[in-house]
């Protein structure tokens, strides 16, 4: 039976950090195997906020590629490929900017939220606003079934499947497919700070930190608020630091800390060096695998060429389909 497809997309906006990673990519890689997948480099959509100095952009896109790599993505089970290397995702990005009415972009909440998250670059353009139509054109070109996201994403998609129907309404003839989402059980991770990780907040731990460095951040996290002294007791579930044991501890560490915790029997400074002891073992095999895709750029890009090929196969056909059903229509 034919297998269903999933698409999805990163912005090659900075290094990728354990929120991208638990957030996406994880999913991502369990997804290869029992769905065709496409995931590419969204370096158009990196310009709505890195247009003043597009030229770190090019090098972000080679360090997300060596991440997804060494992350598990094989290219032998999906295609990755680069946005910009596929001209089709410009072409149907317009099209369907002339049936979008501006309203419908305008109360998009990522808009606002967004433009309250960056502070030192102005997101109020023309290509910001549209960026929506830019996400469609990326999903509906390779008829995706499925778009994975958290559940709290979920609505983001709504207004992809709006300008899907308004083309089939207009056109009268189904050229795309209506993406719907692949909820995934997305754990909350906030940055080292308790604010949500970002690049932007400058609070993240990275996939390409040094072992020092994701010492230094694990001990220099944030806290129980409540926990002043050594002698209080916290409570692990308002603590920034207890979600991170959850993903990289045993299951035996974390009961002893949440049993040791409320009775302070266990200092926060001792919880952070077993956190940090967990999460760099559960960070090695990533951390190894980077450093030789780090030494192969000639094979991260050749496979990013591959998939090039492949994505830009899938995306011509579908875009003769849509100008040719507009070319029929009085
Ligand atoms: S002991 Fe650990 S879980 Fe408890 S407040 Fe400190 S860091 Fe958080």
């Amino acid at each position: 039976m034919k297998k269903k497809r999933i698409l999805s997309g990163m912005q090659p906006t900075g290094q990728l950090h354990l929120g991208n990673y638990f957030g996406a990519l994880k999913n991502w890689v369990e997804l290869q195997d029992e769905f065709e997948c496409f995931y590419f480099i969204a370096d158009w959509h990196a310009l709505t906020s890195l247009y003043e100095s597009p030229s770190k952009i090019k090098n972000y896109v080679f360090e997300v590629a060596v991440d997804w790599l060494s992350s598990g993505l094989d290219p032998e089970k999906c295609t990755l490929f680069i946005q910009s290397e596929v001209p089709q995702h410009a072409e149907l990005h317009l099209m369907l900017s002339m049936m979008v009415p501006v309203p419908w972009l305008e109360r998009n909440p990522t808009y606002k939220e967004k433009q309250d998250e960056v502070k030192n670059v102005d997101m109020s353009s023309y290509g910001f606003l549209g960026y929506p139509v830019l996400q469609t054109a990326d999903i509906v070109l390779y008829k995706a079934n499925y778009v994975p996201v958290g559940i709290d994403q979920a609505p983001h998609l709504e207004l992809s499947r709006e300008i899907v129907r308004r083309f089939h309404n207009l056109y009268k003839k189904k050229v795309f497919i209506e993406p719907a989402a692949k909820i995934s059980d997305i754990p909350k991770l906030n940055g080292i700070d308790g604010r949500k990780m970002s690049k932007s907040y400058d609070n993240a731990i990275y996939l390409s930190d040094t072992e020092k460095q994701v010492t230094k951040k694990v001990k220099s996290m944030f806290t129980d608020p409540q926990r002043k002294m050594r002698e209080d007791p916290g409570d692990p579930d308002v603590c920034n630091l207890f979600p991170f044991h959850k993903i990289y501890s045993p299951k035996s560490m974390q009961e002893e800390i949440d049993r040791d915790c409320r009775t302070a029997a266990i200092g926060c400074g001792d919880c952070k060096n077993k956190l940090a002891e967990t999460m760099l073992s559960g960070m090695r095999p990533h951390m190894e695998k980077r450093r030789e895709y780090l030494n192969k750029p000639k094979e991260v890009y050749e496979i990013l060429a591959e998939g090039r090929k492949r994505a830009c196969q899938v995306a011509e056909r579908t875009l003769e389909e849509a100008k040719s059903v507009m070319d029929k229509t009085k």
